[in-house]
């Protein structure tokens, strides 16, 4: 195979979640191949939300400020209302800056974000593209894969060699269906209609809907409002069996179902179309030298908003494994550690969003005792987003915060990762820099590990998890903590024996 066609890693999917794995391993410079069906962006968004959390990640591949311009913060979080909008439950939210170091809820209009994740990948010469080829077949020759394509515009056929294959090619994914086959199926599995609207400029009707998630717990009418910007609003409402599928995209029954808040003088439909929402994981997330990401590794009803972050983390928490393994730094089954990890976190994500999906299809009060907040007082019932603890992986197992996504302190006026773009930092507060030997500058250095001496923000997080010294990854999860030097000589020992483990 000559040398346009051998990659050390081809990604197949340009979605959101293969361009943000492509942007996190586009600057270890290893050669990366994306293949993508599609010639160009999907024009019709399906995810609106992202998290604080995913701010970061796109914080990590330098992008931040451009998808801020193009993403609203929003403080209200999500109310879940009964048939008399009488608010049952609400997700909370917060004005002030979360722990992130970003606000903790966004809402954008996908095209615009894949454009930026796209051009991102621009400042890279080390990433190619072959754009309107589709994947036809894998053959897995074990420590590589032969794929083939097929262009949807002239049939020819192409084959690529890949040293590492990963499937971000959504529901479908063939490259998941190589690993396996095998499903665990969480039962849900339901048919809506989605209606994207662009409001027009003078309408009063519209300025007056609230600008937050409004979950209809309606059986007669299962229903989701959502406020993008205030130029663009969602709705998603449940098909029932008394629907007439014929009529179901045409405007008359639109118009019908919006007429409560909206008419064509405010608006205008841009688009409406059935979606069917799973709540599934893949059993396997990898074989040999082929891996998945985002949705071809697991899909959820989308109550929580929070499907694609979970892509996000998927590829936030592949990139760097994957780019040891490519410079020789780590051995092939520190992927394993990724599976484990990322299937326990993005479980009790979509355990929480069918959830959610069970209270708005039936409005029962119990399930908020059941599920949500068990405290429940008197019409005051809330709850966050879960931060699970990772699966066991690279991290010293314990109680939390180990496992855990880290806080963003600001370092310098800056926020911390900046001084450390998606590599590991030290935090310590006991003088450690002037105790390290030889050896353990050598260690840091072969696992780019950056140390950063507490100010009084970072001093006061590590007291309050009792430790004077804490390990990070790049994906910003909590690798480890310790006390003085010679726990900390331990700590980075036992993370160099996990990375290299057979
Ligand atoms: C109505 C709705 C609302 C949602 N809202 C939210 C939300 O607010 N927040 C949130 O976090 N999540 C949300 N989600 C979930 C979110 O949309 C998905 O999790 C996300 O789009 C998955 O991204 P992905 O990159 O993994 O897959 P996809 O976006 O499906 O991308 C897969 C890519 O692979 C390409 N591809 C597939 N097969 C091949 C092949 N054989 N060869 C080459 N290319 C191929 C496809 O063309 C596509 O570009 C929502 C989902 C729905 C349906």
């Amino acid at each position: 195979m000559d040398e346009n066609r051998s990659f050390d890693v081809i990604i197949i999917g340009l979605g959101p979640v293969g361009a943000v794995v492509a942007n996190l391993l586009a600057p270890f410079n290893i050669s990366i191949l994306i293949i993508e069906k599609n010639k160009m962006i999907h024009p019709t968004p399906r995810a609106i939300h992202f998290d604080g959390e995913v701010m970061r990640i796109f914080q990590n591949i330098g992008l931040s400020s451009y998808i801020k311009k193009i993403s609203r913060p929003s403080f209200q979080g999500m109310h879940f209302v009964d048939k008399n909008n009488k608010t049952l439950l609400v997700r909370k939210a917060n004005k002030d800056i979360g722990d992130q170091g970003w606000h903790n809820n966004w809402y954008f209009f996908q095209p615009d974000l894949e454009k930026i994740l796209r051009n991102g990948l621009n400042r890279f010469n080390n990433v190619s593209f072959r754009l309107g080829e589709n994947l036809i077949k894998i053959k897995d020759l074990k420590n590589n894969c032969i794929l083939t394509t097929n262009s949807a515009f002239s049939n020819k056929k192409k084959s690529y060699l890949g040293k590492w294959v990963i499937g971000c090619d959504g529901a479908n994914s063939l490259v998941s269906k190589k690993i396996s086959k095998k499903v665990t199926d969480f039962g849900f599995d339901e048919k809506w209609l989605v209606i994207d609207l662009n409001i027009k400029k003078n309408s009063v009707r519209a300025k007056k809907l609230p600008n937050y998630t409004v979950q209809h717990c309606n059986p007669m009418r299962p229903m989701t409002r959502c406020c993008i910007n205030s130029s663009k609003r969602r709705w998603e409402i449940k098909i029932l069996p008394k629907d007439d599928l014929k009529k179901i995209l045409q405007k008359k029954f639109l118009w019908s179902i919006l007429s409560p808040w909206l008419t064509p003088d405010d608006a205008e439909i841009e688009r409406a179309q059935i979606y069917t929402f799973h709540s599934i994981i893949k059993n396997k997330w990898r074989k040999n030298n082929m891996v998945i990401a985002g949705d071809s590794a697991h899909q959820s009803p989308p109550f929580l908003g929070q499907g694609l972050c979970a892509g996000f983390r998927d590829a936030s928490s592949l990139a760097w494994r994957l780019a040891k393994i490519i410079k020789g730094r780590a051995d092939n089954t520190l992927l394993d550690s990724y599976t484990n990890e990322r299937k326990k976190h993005v479980l009790e994500f979509i355990k929480l969003a069918t959830r959610c999906g069970q209270l708005i299809n039936t409005g029962k009060k119990s399930l908020i005792n059941k599920y949500f907040d068990s405290s429940l007082k008197k019409n005051k019932a809330s709850f966050n987003y879960p931060k699970p603890q990772l699966g066991k992986g690279i991290w010293e197992y314990g109680k939390t915060p180990l496992g855990q996504i880290t806080p963003q302190f600001l370092f310098r006026k800056r926020l911390l990762d900046e001084g450390a773009i998606y590599k590991f930092i030290l935090l310590e507060n006991c003088n450690l820099k002037n105790n390290l030997q030889y050896q353990d500058k050598k260690l840091l250095e072969e696992i780019e590990i950056k140390i950063i001496s507490a100010n009084k923000e970072i001093k006061s997080w590590l007291k309050t998890i009792n430790a004077n010294v804490a390990l990070i990854r790049p994906d910003r999860y909590l690798y480890g903590f310790a006390n003085d030097y010679s726990e900390t000589n331990k700590l980075l020992n036992s993370l160099r024996e996990k990375l290299e483990t057979k």
